[in-house]
């Protein structure tokens, strides 16, 4: 089932304004992705078009370049790293975690895909469909901007294969002098990853931390390790200037990480009030910049 043709009502929100202090850049010949510069060499490979806006990443190093997620598989990613990728440096590419929306065009880089080892990862590395699906409900997609070969009917997450386990503690080598630092943070899923550019200042954290509703109430969630790792990551605060989330909005500001550990740890000791979603089934923990919306089971033991 597709979306009208029309604008869905939560495109009104768009853009957002902290796209307004970035520079666009325009890739020729597509039409869903908006690619912003956040470095000279770090790109947010932006999808504004999907309600989940989720968002990817491009660090481009002298020798590798590194791709963080792949994005929904809607619109051809690959495309869009060829035009920013120099032919002289090597493609790595890597999961912040393996929730569908970020490995949707894992497939296209087969030989390159670096990832951790876990039962979930595996499992999500056969692929889906129903998952995919599920993201093609009426008013999730602003038609317009979808390629013009996108096929809602046969539409899925394809099966990949990781060519190379990173684990905590990895540094992932861009060039000279250039690394990104492996940290283990899972929480919202059992294989999230962050990734620390100590050189760029930059913290890469999936949907580990991003500004908006943060979805805590899949199965595989766990909030204990959710919140040790949003702590983990607030004590390294003096290591970056920017954490670049897996949705919404692209340069967020250090300190939101610090509350948000905060907030977390008081929700943890319930100290916190919440309001339930409007299907019932949730409780939402609203911040000014963010919420936390957690299945209250996960709360009464
Ligand atoms: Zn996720």
């Amino acid at each position: 089932m597709m979306s009208s043709s029309t604008k869905p009502a939560w495109c009104s929100k768009l853009p957002r304004p902290q796209y307004s202090l970035l520079e666009h850049v325009s890739i020729p010949s597509q039409t869903w992705f908006e690619v912003y510069r956040l470095r000279p060499n770090v790109f947010a490979i932006y999808e504004p078009y999907h309600w989940e806006e989720t968002i990817s990443y491009l660090v481009i190093g002298s020798e590798h370049s590194l791709l963080i997620d792949t994005g929904m598989g809607i619109g051809n990613i690959q495309q869009v790293i060829n035009s920013l990728v120099p032919s002289s440096t090597s493609l790595k590419v890597i999961n912040t975690h393996t929730h569908h929306d970020h490995i949707g065009d894992n497939w296209r880089f087969s030989g390159s895909l670096l990832g951790v080892h876990s039962e979930f990862a595996e499992h999500n590395a056969k692929g889906s469909f129903e998952e995919a699906q599920n993201e093609l409900k009426p008013g999730m997609i602003w038609e317009k901007y979808l390629p013009k070969d996108f096929n809602p009917k046969t539409y899925r997450i394809h099966p990949f294969q990781i060519d190379h386990y990173v684990q905590e503690g990895d540094r992932i080598t861009l060039g000279h002098n250039h690394e990104l630092e492996v940290i283990s943070t899972p929480g919202h899923a059992p294989d999230s990853i962050s990734l620390l550019d100590e050189k760029q200042r930059l913290l890469f954290v999936g949907d580990t931390f991003y500004q908006g509703p943060i979805l805590l109430y899949r199965p595989e969630t766990n909030l204990q390790d959710y919140l040790i790792s949003l702590e983990k990551l607030a004590k390294l605060i003096l290591k970056f200037d920017l954490i670049l989330p897996g949705h919404n909005i692209p340069n967020v500001q250090p300190e939101l990480l610090e509350k948000a550990a905060i907030e977390m740890r008081n929700i943890m000791l319930g100290k916190s009030k919440s309001t339930k979603t409007d299907d019932g089934n949730y409780d939402e923990y609203s911040y000014e910049e963010f919420s936390f919306v957690i299945d209250p089971s996960f709360l009464s033991t």
